[in-house]
């Protein structure tokens, strides 16, 4: 059947056209030939002209992201409650070979080790004591009713089980913020949060002990970690708008991470990194001395005295330090060396025995108790039997950033990277990958 005049095929049937036509066309195809010659011809001598002009910079360093997160603390546990919501494979954490495959979920068991050898995963024995657990879909780990992106690692150790999560630093942090910081506090002291948390945790890892099979902890030890229950829409965007970016500070080779320590109430002024951590390279960001006028609206920016029998100091410290027992009850706590401002650095314990030993400050804070003494910025009273811990100031260690005056800042408008670089003075905000 002939084609219909109308039809746009038989329109550009070449036999129909006329000489006039046909030249309007080649012309057309020669333009439309040289159109990509020319671009990409141009491209490549832009290419080449840019290479000449301008070297291409090294390639970046490859940052490594995966952040090992111990869940529930040092001790091993006798068992804990699984769930798997994904199909899932279990390897050997050693060796890499798969053990188990499951294209369904993992109903709520419990994980133990198995008498004999290897693990107990509700029904599931294998035959291996270091296993990793890999869901095909994000967040699908629940352990103990918390929900974990990432691997979850399951170790046999004497006395029980280990649980490590493996994510990656950005999930982590999501799930970091709204446990170090309160509910309503600014979009602005969330960011601040967020690169402090990242460098302090990349820190960790680059820096921290060898003989550990994690990077952190998931409580106030090291970062209070929540796992997905955290994340919310303020604190994941302040984690997504500061993707990557970290305190750094040049130390004439280059600009280096510091470990951005940082505690809820400075009290008025932070204090040096080593009156704490004598280990702790000594970088100016963490030299203290920052005075902070913007942490008065905290609860605890001061606190009311604390009275303690002697008998419950002694107590106290020998939970921690067992071979203060040859000084007998600690009859007197004088500092030994102090801040500009009061903190105390180093305290002395007289024993009734007449023996003495010395302790940094921040040990015996936290001997006693963290959420006793709220800092070591207080005056001790010797009243008989007990002491008078008064003049309280500030709730922390004191060191970097003062969350505290960071909200009073965010809130007047101050900047994050304006804030960060306040607490820690001399620091650099970087983006790293
Ligand atoms: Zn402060």
């Amino acid at each position: 059947m002939p084609l219909k005049p109308n039809n746009p095929i038989a329109k550009n049937n070449g036999f129909l056209r006329s000489p006039s036509q046909r030249r309007r066309i080649a012309g057309i195809a020669i333009v439309l030939g040289l159109v990509p010659l020319l671009f990409f011809g141009c491209l490549k001598l832009s290419k080449v002209t840019r290479s000449w002009r301008q070297p291409e910079p090294p390639p970046a360093v490859e940052v490594d992201r995966l952040i090992k997160v111990r869940l529930g603390g040092w001790k091993p546990r006798d068992s804990a409650a699984l769930e798997v919501t994904a199909p899932f494979t279990i390897t050997n954490s050693a060796t890499g070979r798969i053990l188990v495959q499951r294209e369904s979920r993992l109903r709520q068991c419990m994980v133990r080790p198995a008498s004999g050898s290897g693990l107990q995963i509700g029904t599931i024995h294998v035959n291996a004591d270091d296993v990793l657990i890999s869901p095909k879909r994000d967040a699908a780990i629940v352990l103990d009713k918390k929900t974990y992106r990432g691997l979850l690692r399951i170790q046999c150790m004497p006395g029980g089980v280990v649980f490590d999560n493996h994510v990656d630093v950005e999930a982590y942090l999501r799930g970091v913020l709204r446990g170090e910081l309160p509910r309503y506090f600014h979009p602005g002291s969330f960011k601040a949060q967020a690169v402090a948390a990242r460098t302090y945790v990349l820190y960790q890892k680059r820096n921290g002990r060898r003989d550990r099979s994690f990077d952190v902890f998931d409580h106030e030890g090291s970062q209070m970690y929540l796992g997905v229950v955290g994340e919310d829409r303020i604190a994941v965007r302040a984690v997504e708008e500061t993707a990557g970016e970290v305190c750094t500070w040049n130390d004439g080779r280059g600009d280096q991470i510091f470990c951005t320590y940082y505690s809820s109430t400075c009290g008025g002024c932070s204090q040096h990194v080593n009156n704490v951590k004598a280990n702790e390279p000594a970088v100016p960001p963490l030299a203290g001395g920052v005075v902070c006028r913007d942490c008065y609206l905290a609860k605890f920016y001061r606190w009311d005295p604390v009275t303690l029998t002697k008998a419950e100091v002694t107590k106290r410290l020998l939970a921690r330090y067992p071979s203060l027992e040859r000084l007998g009850t600690i009859v007197t706590v004088k500092p030994k060396a102090e801040t500009a401002d009061g903190r105390i650095i180093r305290v002395q314990l007289v024993g009734e025995t007449g023996g003495n030993e010395t302790l940094i400050g921040e040990d015996f804070r936290l001997s006693i108790g963290g959420r006793t003494l709220k800092s070591t910025n207080f005056v001790i009273e010797d009243r008989g039997d007990c002491f008078v811990f008064r003049n309280g100031k500030g709730f922390g260690h004191g060191i970097g950033l003062c969350q505290y005056g960071m909200e009073t800042k965010a809130r007047r408008g101050v900047k994050y990277v304006d804030i960060l670089t306040t607490y820690y003075p001399g620091a650099k905000i970087k983006k790293i990958y």
